[in-house]
């Protein structure tokens, strides 16, 4: 048996409609705070939507916490053991959006919604020919890793969605659609957003990629890559058979890399994969424009590295 870890990673959503949400988000803030744990959490009229992280008996004291509220009393939380905390902090936010999507007739997923898909009906279903996958997170977690044969979204935004797919998916209206995101819930809207643009064949993975990894029977079959996270891990395996495979390439010499780094401009910060030689001979950074910037984060950092090496000789 496997010796249990001794941290865990909480992530969970639940639209319901929530009165004096600034309030609760408030409240919530405190016992996180009292009770260790750290993550982000938004609260918004329309429910909650978090990821936190703790140890096993700081996670279970929040399980049991929030379901302790009869709003969330069948609260479904995904649960990553883990070796340490995987955020530095704690914040809770109250905002009015869950997941910013801004629509002009926003959709309750309460209401309209995709019909929500087992691991095993989506990977049964994804392998049907009448079918079109599309994946409802941004453009550069796709690129991380994804579904075999997936639509890639050019968004880096859930807002940039409507226009996105009313511009690129009209030829699939007679096609069933499977959707599918890090937990699950960004596909509750999108799917309803689906279903407003006049796709009659709407599907989401239910407790999305996260819980399709964790399938006994399916394990990840048909993912290729990693799944990128909010957190500190930035990206987890997903597919546990002999088909796993890096997809992420280099974004200087594309090499097969699926190490990812901050760009070294700390006024860009962009995400991108990089090989360790490449990080040296472009300073991390993901242009020429940022490489000559006077603040690159790789030039200080080498130059102090210079500075305590001459230190040490001294
Ligand atoms: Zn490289
Ligand atoms: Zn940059």
């Amino acid at each position: 048996m496997q010796v249990q870890k001794p941290y865990r990673i909480l992530l969970y959503y639940k639209y319901t409609p929530l009165e004096n949400y600034e309030e609760y988000a408030a409240e919530h803030l405190q016992f996180c705070k009292e009770n260790g744990l750290k993550g982000r959490i938004i609260i918004a009229p329309e429910g909650i939507n978090g990821t936190v992280s703790g140890t096993v008996e700081q996670t279970d004291a929040y399980m049991e916490y929030v379901r302790k509220d009869p709003r969330f009393a069948d609260m479904w939380f995904k649960i990553d053991e883990s070796e340490e905390h995987a955020f530095k902090k704690m914040f809770v936010r109250a905002k009015k959006e869950l997941v910013t999507w801004r629509l002009e007739n926003d959709v309750d997923p309460n209401e309209k919604t995709g019909h929500y898909l087992s691991p095993k009906e989506f990977y049964e279903m994804m392998q049907q020919e009448d079918v079109v996958i599309l994946d409802g997170r941004n453009y550069y977690e796709y690129d991380l890793g994804h579904f075999r044969g997936a639509i890639r979204p050019e968004v880096d935004s859930s807002r940039e969605f409507p226009e996105w797919i009313a511009e690129n998916m009209s030829q699939f209206k007679d096609k069933k659609v499977l959707t599918y995101c890090t937990g699950g819930i960004r596909c509750e809207k999108l799917t309803g957003v689906l279903l407003d643009q006049g796709f009659e064949n709407v599907y989401q993975l239910h407790g999305g990629i996260v819980t399709y990894g964790k399938d006994p029977e399916v394990k990840g079959r048909l993912w290729d890559g990693k799944c990128y996270v909010f957190d500190e891990r930035i990206s987890v395996p997903i597919n546990h058979t002999e088909e796993d495979v890096v997809i992420g390439r280099c974004h200087y010499c594309g090499t097969v890399e699926d190490r990812y780094v901050n760009c070294a401009n700390p006024f860009c910060n962009k995400q991108h994969f990089c090989c360790t030689e490449c990080e040296q001979k472009f300073k991390r950074s993901c242009s020429d424009e940022c490489r000559e910037h006077p603040r690159n984060r790789f030039v200080e950092e080498e130059e102090k590295a210079k500075l305590q090496a001459a230190g040490a000789n001294a």
